[in-house]
């Protein structure tokens, strides 16, 4: 064993890992990389399919990114933002508050309020933490709530700290901490391949052609507004995944519900909380218009939106709250008060974090950036075609750069494995030996490049999932369709 190995099973303690299984192997200990390819310390090379765990975009040590790290790392690494600005965080602050922005509608008017202002953090459930209390507070000073309640989507995860694990709705993850949660309203996910008024026949394919969707999941958003205004208890704030649920199984929406479901909350008068963390930075944008930002390829404005995973291009922790200027107001007021927004982190708006934030916006931004995404994205599209054949492949959901590939027991009743079949291991495990690196969801198999992963690189990758499936599958007594 790899003394290195050693180490980590002697005192690394892993997150999301039944720590059992881990200490029974040899762990891949990862070393250096360039591009979307990693290396470990024995020299072996893997393609990293998941962008490291949803964080990379432009691919490891990118000379721009090295450069602007480098280049701040000459004047100064971090100070505080507890009583001092900074160059980079403002310079980020103004970059992201334009990105972010609602488009036009036709006419020319805005199709919400401008997110201006930018709240500093550390990761994806730190964002959502200071999502969470901003709406909280909203919710008692500008509606006059007592208690602000909040709704989620089932199955949405918005992070493991307590407030996003409140709003969060995987059993798995979260009934343990029940005790310690505040309470949140939770209300039926599009998910259509699992849809309950979904008729359609499971054929080859078919998963693609539903029976005509007649809405019924926005519906149910409806009604869980409707109900909680009656009782005299409205909800005030609803915190979405825009277009996929990441660790829910990369359960896309199909496209119209977020404009419809925002419409909902805007009637009722509830902020519309829009955690972007995965989704963000380019991930399910709108790669042909040049859009960053899922709600963006949905035309949909939120109030609140939460920013990080790929914030810095997979370089450095850091996160963004974005806020609209009604949420910021109701936080002004005399300094004795006490109105002000008492959250914040040490190494709130890093500096290194900053200054590689805006050079990943420089070339997210770039006609280059947006053309390879445009490839990309369709490069996925023809990829995943071929894997429709596969005996144990029930459902595939893109959203623009990320996939989800369902891998079930019967195709034709849409029956799924058993937990303890941990089929999504199984498969990954058999990828890493084909030298593609990524990470299940249960059963369901995550594929999430790095925008730099070239033609033959991505062929690599899926050829290594195909190949992977199918052993699987025959493992299973399963084969073709
Ligand atoms: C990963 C993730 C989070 C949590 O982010 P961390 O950086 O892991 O704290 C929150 N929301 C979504 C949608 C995520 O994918």
């Amino acid at each position: 064993m790899h003394p290195v190995a050693r180490l980590d099973l002697k005192h690394v303690w892993h997150p999301f890992t039944q720590m059992r299984d881990w200490l029974k192997r040899e762990p891949i200990v990862l070393e250096r990389a360039k591009g979307a390819v990693l290396w470990d310390v024995r020299g072996r090379q893997y393609l990293d399919a998941n962008s490291s765990i949803w964080t990379n975009l432009h691919g490891h040590r990118h000379p721009r990114l090295d450069q602007a790290l480098h280049r701040q790392l000459r004047k100064v690494a971090h100070t505080s933002a507890l009583g001092f600005a900074n160059v980079p965080a403002s310079h980020l602050a103004a970059s992201l508050s334009r990105t972010a922005n609602p488009l036009r509608r036709p006419g020319g008017r805005l199709s919400g309020s401008k997110l201006s202002k930018v709240f500093f953090s550390d990761d994806g459930s730190t964002a959502m933490e200071a999502a969470l209390k901003m709406a909280h507070e909203h919710g008692r000073r500008a509606l006059g709530l007592k208690r602000p309640r909040f709704l989620s989507l089932q199955g949405s995860y918005h992070g493991d700290t307590i407030g996003a694990v409140s709003l969060g709705h995987i059993d798995l993850f979260h009934a343990a901490y029940s005790p310690l949660l505040f309470r949140s309203e939770k209300v039926m996910a599009p998910y259509c391949y699992r849809c309950p008024f979904n008729r359609a026949r499971p054929e080859r394919g078919d998963a693609r052609t539903y029976r005509k969707c007649q809405w019924e999941c926005v519906d149910k958003v409806e009604a869980v507004f409707a109900s909680a205004q009656k009782a005299g208890q409205p909800i005030s704030a609803f915190s979405v995944e825009p277009r996929m649920q990441g660790a829910a199984g990369m359960i896309a929406q199909p496209s119209g519900w977020l404009p419809k479901a925002a419409e909902i909350a805007r009637h009722f008068k509830a902020l519309l909380i829009a955690d972007e963390v995965m989704t963000g930075m380019g991930r399910c944008g709108d790669a042909a218009r040049g859009k960053l930002f899922a709600c963006q390829a949905e035309r949909v404005s939120p109030d609140l939106m939460a920013i990080a995973k790929g914030l810095t291009g997979g370089y450095l922790p850091m996160a963004a709250t974005l806020a609209t200027q009604e949420i910021f107001d109701v936080f002004l007021g005399e300094y004795e008060e006490f109105r002000t927004f008492f959250h914040g982190h040490s190494f709130t708006a890093n500096q290194l974090g900053a200054a590689v934030a805006l050079e990943n916006l420089n070339l997210l931004e770039s006609p280059a950036g947006r053309k390879q995404r445009a490839n990309l994205e369709g490069w996925i599209r023809q990829e995943v075609e071929e894997l429709w054949s596969l005996e144990i492949v029930g459902d595939i959901r893109q959203a623009g750069l990320a996939v989800g590939v369902e891998l079930v027991r019967d195709w034709r009743t849409r029956k799924p494995f058993a937990l303890r079949e941990k089929v999504g291991i199984r498969v990954c495990e058999e990828m890493a030996r084909r030298g593609v690196l990524t990470r299940p969801i249960g059963s369901v198999v995550v594929m999430m490049p790095p925008f730099c992963t070239t033609r033959d690189q991505l062929r690599t990758m899926f050829t290594a999932l195909r190949e992977s499936a199918l052993h699987l599958s025959r493992s299973c007594g399963l084969t073709l369709k």
